[in-house]
């Protein structure tokens, strides 16, 4: 499986004909990413594209209708013909993905939270991952954050510093990979870690992963 993951900073290269020769089966937005850019490169590739939020983007939560009047469906926020895997696991392509947006909480705003509501969004999807796992015995294989799991990344600043209950998750479930942005590389090419056998990926602006 070839993937192609971005996050945080659009490639001006991918508006030529870098990005189709590529020829990604399946791309994976790690976040803080316009959703034109994310539109254009579904489009552009005709390839499923799975997402989360991050910190700097807009609220995607559907607001709750149970008790509105009105039947008539609010459409999805987000990109249109992307897939938003936050708090989700879904299978594309023979594969089994879980996505968690969002970063450590610095401000008032949407998709941030403190280390212990991540906990609890960590909770409900390893109990998704394992409901899955009973009925089709799989396990997960890449996990899709915007935040680096805790330590992962060089970053030592609150914003920056990531999750615990990431690190927590990747050695329980041990998917494949992890990919994630959020910590901005400033041109150096960070390399891959690994916990556990989990290969960690900071895919800011972006990354080809053959997985
Ligand atoms: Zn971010």
């Amino acid at each position: 499986m070839r993937i192609l993951a971005v996050a945080d900073e659009v490639e001006e290269g991918f508006y030529g004909d870098t990005l189709t020769s590529m020829r990604p089966e399946i791309v994976l937005g790690c976040g803080d990413l316009p959703f034109d850019y994310l539109e254009y490169l579904v489009s552009r590739l005709d390839v499923p594209l799975l997402y989360v939020p991050g910190n700097h983007d807009p609220n995607l939560k559907l607001p709750d209708t149970t008790w509105t009047p009105s039947r008539v469906e609010p459409p999805e926020p987000g990109p249109q013909g992307c897939i938003n895997v936050d708090g989700r696991v879904t299978e594309e392509r023979g594969l089994r993905f879980a996505g968690l947006g969002g970063s450590l909480r610095y401000k008032e705003g949407p998709n941030q939270y403190s280390q212990g509501e991540m906990v609890r969004r960590v909770v409900r999807l390893e109990v998704a991952l394992r409901l899955k796992r009973a009925r089709q015995g799989r396990k997960l294989d890449v996990l899709v954050t915007h935040a680096p799991p805790f330590g992962a990344a060089e970053a030592k600043d609150a914003a920056h510093v990531g999750f615990n209950a990431f690190l927590r998750l990747i050695r329980t479930v041990k998917p494949a990979l992890a990919v994630h942005g959020h910590v901005h590389p400033y041109g150096r090419v960070i390399p891959e870690r690994l916990i556990g056998s989990t290969r960690v990926v900071n895919v800011v602006p972006w990354r080809v992963i053959e997985l």
